[in-house]
Order: structure tokens, then C-alpha cells, then sequence
């Protein structure tokens, strides 16, 4: 019998890479790392573990990847949405954020959403936002698995004066975190309307030079595209292409007006797409054509944007609604199963990151970075394919335990990482914080 740390038996295993899903599954954990998946009979003859865990009624799955947040925005998830985009980013967010957000706020409003998200079995984020040194500490502290983006602009911020200073902070950043088990740093150029021609050529040089990922919201309304053509004669993405900028390890956050040329050159480049559906509603900025951007051998994967614009940080709710949109949008009740939803939100999501070697699927030698799902609620029952159950009924209220790197972050719905009354106390200053009269 080989001695390991964790053994978890669960009703369904969902490998989420090329495996079928598997039934009365269990997985062997030694090391923060998955040693084996399979049949519990077989397994439980193998190993000696030091606990043993039973998910009688659960699906199992690897931790979900939050492709795209701005954790710290949680602190505004209590304010108005008046889009469309571009209005409510400047009469609302911007002067907002130009007010009050600090190294402080940051800190408050990323252990809100760290914990929102760990609650919900998201086990790594993709974030852009200010201050992107304290998200970096506080994920190291609580040991969560992080993408820090390093956001790049042009005018002055909160966090830098100019757009020396952005990219100055931000190889900075790369040179502390780079090589960290847990923190990747990346470059976080805002959107093709907030950096210009001369800051995108430095940016490209920096990152040739360090092998560095980026991630930047693209093509997220008409008015973006149309005023790029009448800018620079192209498309957004076409003009990135000409700085050549577009490399795999390129997230390209929203794309929702997509032409067949440009779902070409996604496909060509290598990029990937991250399809952040609720914000996209919330927002009226339009639809990512997910079938499309799929059959063309794109990789999409799921974020949930920041809570001021979608509310919550939840990405099985990201998960439904991407399936629910893509029948919607294409009269095509086929056009994304539930599967595939779980699949953007898991491997897909690893993939966009750079990170797939390490998470997103079940693999024996990747990270443990777990999540279980209690679909034996009557919300729930009775369950065909727990797939379907896990996207359509069970929702982020079911999960019930989450390991990260195999350290248990929520343990029967109670979460480990951090003192609820830690939580509540900021959740309390919040709309001191984001200074909501003024703001309103
Ligand atoms: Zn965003």
C-alpha cells in the first residue's frame, strides 16, 4: 500500500481533459499533486492514506479558472451599472477609481472576491487591476493560485503616473513573481482605446524579451471596432496583429464582434479568447461568437469580469449563461452542452493562462486544485448527466469543499482561507470605500 495525504471518493469524477467522465470515482493526492484517478474498488486497494474523505453524492471536477477579473472591484459591486461601456467607465468608474482606490482598497476589495471565489470553487484568477503587487502578497499569503495582470495604460492611474511608470512597475513585478508556484505576473494592456501606438511598440519588446503573457479587453462593443478603423484603418485585432503583439499566451478578453476574418487570425496567431457572457449582458456590449471561435480551433475560455459590472463572481453562473447565449444567439440548442461550459471553465481557462501543464483537468502529476459539488439536493434530482446537473441546476451554493496545490481553502462549505468576520468587517467599510454617494 503506498502511503499518500488525501484520498477523495466521489459519486461522479468529471477529468475534464479526453477522459469520459468517470462513476463512484476516487483520486489519490500526495504532495499538493493528483498521483491517480480511477474506479474507487481499484484505487482504494492501492493506497494508504493519511485522510480519507467520502463525496457520496458529488461530482468532482478540477478547480475552476476565473479567466478574467478585476478582483478588486468588488468593493463596487453595490453600484449602479449605466452603460453603455464607455458612459459608465467615464462618468462612473473612472473618476470613481481616480478618487479612492489605493493600496488599501485593493486590499480589501481582492480578499472580498478571493473568498467570494474560493466559496464558489474558483481555484486561480486571471486579474487586472491596480496595485497588482498587493493582489500578488495576498495570494501568496492564502495560497491561491493567481494570474497577476500588471495593467498597462497610458494615462495616469491610481497606481502609476504615466505610461512609463506602468511598465516600469510592471517588469518589476515579472522580475519578483516569475518562477513562483502559485503567482504568474503578466502584462495587462487595457484595451487598444486606452494605450497608444508608441507604448503598445515598448510593450512588444518587453515581452519578446522576458517570454511574458498578456491579456487585454478586445473587440467588447461596435464602438470600439468602428473607432479603431477610423484610428488606424483596422480592426483592433488586425492592428495588434501589424504591432505583433498577438502570440499564444495572448488573452483576448470579451471579442464579441467578430468577423471571419478576425476569428481567422485568432485562429492563425495562436491567442486566446476569454468569453465573459454576463458582463457582456449587463453591459449591452454584444455576443462572442463561442460555437464559431471553437470550430475554428480557437481556445475560449470563461471569466466572470469584475463585480461592477456582473455582480457576482461566480463561474457556474458564467458557465450556464454561456451555454443559454450561444442557443440564443445562434437558434441552436446544441451550440454549447454543458460540457463544454465546464470544459472553457476548467482546462480552457488553464490553456488561456499558460498554465495547463499544471491545472485544469484531472491529470495525474498536475497541481490538486479541487472541487466538489453536492448534487444531491432536490434542486437537483434526479441527475442523468452531472454535467448537465452541475451547469444547469446545482450553481456555486453546491460546492462544498476546494482544495488548492491539496491544501483544503473550503472544507463542508466552510471556508478555511480566511476569518468570516475578517470578511465581514470589509464587506462593512465597502461603501465607505468606493465612496458611493459620490459616485452615484
Ligand atoms: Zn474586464
Amino acid at each position: 500500500m503506498q502511503p499518500i495525504d488525501l484520498f477523495i471518493e466521489s459519486r461522479w469524477a468529471l477529468p475534464m481533459d479526453d477522459a469520459p467522465v468517470l462513476e463512484h470515482a476516487a483520486i489519490a493526492i500526495d504532495a499538493g499533486r493528483i498521483v491517480e484517478l480511477g474506479a474507487a474498488s481499484a484505487l482504494a486497494a492501492r493506497y494508504a492514506p493519511r485522510e480519507r474523505l467520502m463525496r457520496p453524492h458529488h461530482a468532482l471536477l478540477p478547480g475552476l479558472v476565473n479567466a478574467h477579473t478585476h478582483a478588486a472591484m468588488s468593493l463596487m459591486r453595490h453600484l449602479p451599472v449605466r452603460g453603455p461601456l464607455m458612459q459608465w467607465l467615464n462618468e462612473t468608474i473612472w473618476p470613481l477609481e481616480r478618487r479612492c482606490v489605493n493600496a488599501q482598497f485593493v486590499r480589501s476589495g481582492t480578499q472580498l472576491a478571493m473568498a467570494e471565489m474560493l466559496a464558489a470553487g474558483i481555484t486561480c484568477f486571471a486579474d487586472m487591476y491596480f496595485f497588482p503587487e498587493e493582489v500578488a502578497r495576498l495570494a501568496r499569503a492564502r495560497h491561491l493560485r493567481v494570474v497577476v495582470g500588471a495593467p498597462i495604460v497610458d494615462a495616469r492611474t491610481p497606481w502609476a503616473a504615466d505610461a512609463d511608470e506602468h511598465l516600469d512597475k510592471a517588469a518589476r513585478l515579472w522580475d519578483e513573481y516569475r518562477g513562483d508556484p502559485l503567482i504568474l505576473p503578466c502584462f495587462a494592456p487595457h484595451s487598444p482605446y486606452a494605450v497608444g501606438r508608441e507604448t503598445f511598440v515598448r510593450l512588444r519588446r518587453l515581452v519578446d524579451q522576458l517570454d511574458a503573457p498578456l491579456a487585454m479587453h478586445l473587440h467588447e462593443t461596435q464602438t470600439e471596432v468602428q473607432d479603431s478603423l477610423a484610428a488606424h484603418g483596422a480592426r483592433p485585432l488586425a492592428w495588434l496583429a501589424d504591432e505583433g503583439l498577438l502570440r499564444p499566451g495572448f488573452s483576448a478578453v470579451h471579442m464579441n464582434w467578430l468577423t471571419d476574418d478576425d476569428i481567422d487570425l485568432a485562429m492563425r496567431t495562436g491567442i486566446s479568447v476569454v468569453h465573459c457572457p454576463q458582463s457582456n449582458q449587463r453591459l449591452g456590449s454584444g455576443i462572442c461568437p463561442v460555437g464559431d471561435l471553437r470550430a475554428a480551433g480557437v481556445n475560449v475560455a470563461l471569466g466572470t469580469d469584475g463585480a461592477a459590472s456582473v455582480g457576482a463572481l461566480d463561474l457556474l453562473a458564467e458557465a450556464r449563461s454561456a451555454c443559454l447565449l450561444a442557443s440564443l444567439a445562434t437558434h441552436n440548442p446544441q451550440a454549447l452542452g454543458a460540457i463544454d461550459a465546464l470544459r472553457m471553465a476548467t482546462l480552457g481557462g488553464a490553456q488561456a493562462l499558460g498554465l495547463a501543464h499544471e491545472i485544469g483537468s484531472l491529470m495525474p502529476g498536475k497541481a490538486a486544485d479541487l472541487v466538489c459539488i453536492d448534487l444531491s439536493a432536490p434542486a437537483c434530482l434526479p441527475v442523468d448527466e452531472p454535467s448537465d446537473t452541475v451547469v444547469f441546476a446545482a450553481g456555486r451554493d453546491a460546492v462544498t469543499d476546494v482544495w488548492v496545490g491539496g491544501r483544503a481553502m473550503v472544507r463542508d462549505r466552510r471556508l478555511l482561507a480566511f476569518d468570516p468576520a475578517e470578511i465581514a468587517a470589509i464587506a462593512l467599510e465597502a461603501p465607505a470605500r468606493a465612496a458611493v454617494g459620490a459616485a452615484a
